[in-house]
């Protein structure tokens, strides 16, 4: 049986959706660079995969499809070389239609964030301020995605002297920008907090994966959280 392949205007709109990068969410791996040798040659070790396979007895292979379904963008997803033979292992067994569509959803919308924000790392940014006698703790969602179970951490002053159990104060979704107007204030009593500090947070985002977001603005994947209570 012929294989339903991706012309080539197919793969470079793949490639392009995800930024050249790999939509495997814990791989992100960048699939285009230049050559140091070669002045005039890029290297692009990324793959346009088939979500359903391309023929009869590939991995995930649905026979419901059209052959124009079959090789056209909407059955595809962007992945690096080694994520894209991992997918295939065993058939596909372990890597459902439904979750690379996931992966491949989520992973276009992440690059519309960073295009639209100009964030490469998106996430939430929190700090604190002085408000009218108090002071409080702003948390501010730059981006179209909401975030979960979001708490303070620490500061970034080493000596800072402050009870960080007193203003463990965000707690729950921090939603999109559109409907908040970017910004969510939590009160603190001023005799909680003495200075300016910037703070850590912690937090989910859509896939479930827990970041902290240093006060120097460097983003980390955890795997662990602290209890909640
Ligand atoms: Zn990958």
């Amino acid at each position: 049986m012929a294989r339903d392949e991706f012309l080539e205007p197919v793969k470079r709109l793949l490639a392009e959706r995800s930024a050249y990068r790999c939509s495997n969410p814990d791989c992100q791996r960048t699939t285009v660079g230049a050559s140091i040798v070669d002045p005039n040659k890029a290297i692009k070790p990324g793959v346009a995969a088939h979500i359903h396979a391309a023929s009869e007895g590939g991995p995930r292979f649905n026979s419901s499809q059209t052959s124009d379904e079959r090789s056209s963008a909407s059955n595809g997803i962007w992945l690096c070389e080694f994520c894209a033979s991992l997918v295939d292992k065993n058939h596909g067994v372990d890597f459902s239609p439904e979750l690379l569509k996931q992966w491949k959803e989520i992973h276009e919308l992440r690059t519309f964030v960073e295009l639209t924000t100009g964030a490469s790392e998106a996430g939430l940014t929190g700090w604190c301020e002085e408000f009218e006698g108090n002071w409080k703790l702003f948390v501010k969602n730059p981006t179209i995605v909401p975030f979960y179970d979001c708490v303070v951490r620490g500061f970034k002053q080493e000596n800072f002297d402050a009870d960080f159990g007193d203003v463990e104060v965000v707690f729950g979704t921090i939603p999109p920008r559109q409907s908040l107007d970017d910004t969510i204030e939590y009160g603190i009593l001023s005799s909680d907090i003495f200075g300016y500090p910037l703070i850590d947070l912690e937090y989910t985002d859509v896939e479930g994966v827990h970041w902290l977001r240093h006060s120097s603005g460097k983003l980390a994947k955890i795997d662990f959280r602290r209890p909640f209570d």
